[in-house]
């Protein structure tokens, strides 16, 4: 079966996933759908003892129907190999009653790679797919772990240039010395005055200008994006929920056709969008829980029907869940109108020009599969201690903010269906929050002293990521005002 991709918005015509993969964003504003979404055809007896990149291959043809078995193989030889400290890529630890699938074995240590190792490859089969002559600036706005991995991803790409946006005042001091750090000559990092929804506004006007994408085409550019709206990112993250089912089943955690319930720490909704388009592909997923940190405008929305951006950006301790406008939230949206472009197109106009919307009972309805909840500051600190001081395991603070709001749902509604949590970043990323939250006497430390004694106390090694930017130069070190991102592109293009 050909799969061809649409608009949420329903503007233009349907294009074939290469093509969707190179655009990002379609025409009109909104983002690319599959027409249909393709069920799993293999079965879970082979699934079981299948490695991650068989999975990888068995998962992603349903989608890109367009590439060759060869070209896809290929894509997913060159991201999954040693740049992840495993070769389980994705394992599974079984700690205190849950199952947390570990995503940060990776060369940046957060989720973000599982999409970013494969991004860079299958957007430039894609260029050569559809015959693109053009160099592919990639444009990204980070609230701090997508940049590092895209630039991992894309650093020394031949065909490619990537520049990234981070809020200045926006992110870890470890991930922002990921960015700054990062080598190749066809990257560019820079922060901006503002926080990440003015980056994320000042990437998509760009995508949606076109003078600017007059400029770009004279001159040998045109844009794609590396953000988790792209459906090339979406794609690779629905294989690890088929991955680790099988191997719940395969270790015997589960029976096969028996429902897991899948905890995601989100933010733009893409991770946890993965795990719908996984139930809907046909595997046995029970409940989808949305864990918000204190920027709970998701929980709201379960809760209420009402989307409502008016309220106060909070900065917290898991800065990429530090979002208010959930982009991946439109396909979701447009699922539930029945598929109906123009409702969506409706609501998301709403959104951006009231910063609110509210659903129908009809589509509220549809949302009967999905929970949502939420950890405050506090809540999360005590999740990390109470974890360590129970099990030696040391979570990241995204990671804590699912791990509590699993804790409270299930006391709640006594749901004791198999759970996984997303475990989304390693907790060497986040080290100041979380020694903090083991023990406040660590705030005197440095920051990479307090690396070497998370080491010590996880009995962990410190991951090469952290090593390698122990003593890494500064390579970057732009930061302009939110009004003047545009400026900076056609600076670093020479426009
Ligand atoms: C990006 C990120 C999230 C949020 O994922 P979404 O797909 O944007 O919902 C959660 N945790 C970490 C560590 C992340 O990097």
């Amino acid at each position: 079966m050909n799969i061809m991709y649409k608009s949420t918005r329903g503007g233009g015509a349907a294009v074939t996933a290469s093509q969707a993969i190179l655009k990002g964003l379609a025409d009109d504003g909104g983002l690319f759908v599959p027409q249909q979404i393709p069920q799993l055809t293999v079965e879970m007896e082979k699934l079981r003892d299948m490695s991650y990149p068989e999975t990888a291959y068995e998962v992603m043809r349903l989608f890109l129907t367009d590439f060759t078995e060869e070209e896809l193989k290929s894509c997913i030889a060159k991201a999954y190999d040693e740049k992840f400290d495993t070769s389980e890529i994705a394992p599974c630890r079984e700690v205190d009653g849950a199952s947390y699938l570990e995503l940060f074995h990776g060369a940046t240590i957060a989720f973000k790679d599982m999409a970013l190792s494969i991004l860079p490859h299958l957007l430039t089969v894609s260029a050569k797919k559809n015959h693109v002559e053009h160099e592919i600036v990639i444009l990204t706005a980070t609230s701090g772990d997508t940049g590092k991995a895209a630039l991992a991803g894309f650093a020394d790409v031949p065909g490619t240039r990537i520049i990234v946006f981070y809020p200045k005042d926006g992110v870890s001091p470890i991930q922002e010395r990921q960015m700054v750090t990062q080598k190749g000559a066809n990257t560019f990092v820079v922060g901006i005055r503002g926080n990440f929804d003015d980056a994320q506004n000042g990437v998509k006007k760009m995508f949606g200008d076109k003078e600017l994408a007059a400029q770009m085409d004279a001159a040998g550019y045109q844009f794609s994006s590396a953000n988790s709206i792209n459906i090339g990112r979406l794609v690779p993250q629905v294989v690890y929920y088929v991955y680790a089912y099988a191997k719940l089943l395969q270790k015997g955690e589960l029976k096969a056709g028996q429902e897991m319930n899948v905890v995601v720490p989100t933010g733009n909704f893409g991770n946890i969008l993965a795990a719908y388009y996984a139930k809907n592909m046909g595997l046995p997923i029970g409940k989808l829980i949305c864990a918000s940190n204190d920027n709970k405008v998701l929980y709201d929305f379960f809760a209420t029907g009402t989307y409502d951006r008016n309220r106060p950006f909070i900065l917290t301790s898991s800065p990429s869940m530090d979002i208010l406008i959930s982009s991946n939230l439109e396909r979701l949206i447009y699922r539930i109108a029945g598929e109906d472009a123009e409702k969506c197109r409706a609501l998301m106009e709403a959104l951006t020009g009231t910063g609110k919307y509210e659903i129908t009972q009809e589509m509220r309805a549809q949302l009967a599969d999905f929970a949502g909840g939420f950890a405050t500051e506090k809540e999360v600190a005590d999740e990390i201690r109470r974890v360590y001081e129970k099990a030696g395991y040391v979570l990241d603070t995204h990671t804590a903010v699912a791990s509590c709001v699993y804790r409270k749902y299930r006391e709640d509604t006594k749901d004791e269906r198999k759970t996984i949590i997303a475990s989304t970043a390693s907790p060497f990323k986040f080290t100041r929050s979380v020694m903090n939250a083991i023990d406040p006497k660590y705030d005197a430390m440095t920051d990479f002293a307090l690396v070497d004694e998370l080491s010590r106390i996880a009995g962990v090694k410190v991951p090469r990521a952290i090593e390698e930017i122990r003593t890494a130069p500064v390579l970057h070190d732009t930061v302009v005002e939110k009004e003047n991102m545009q400026d900076i592109v056609k600076k670093i293009l020479g426009l």
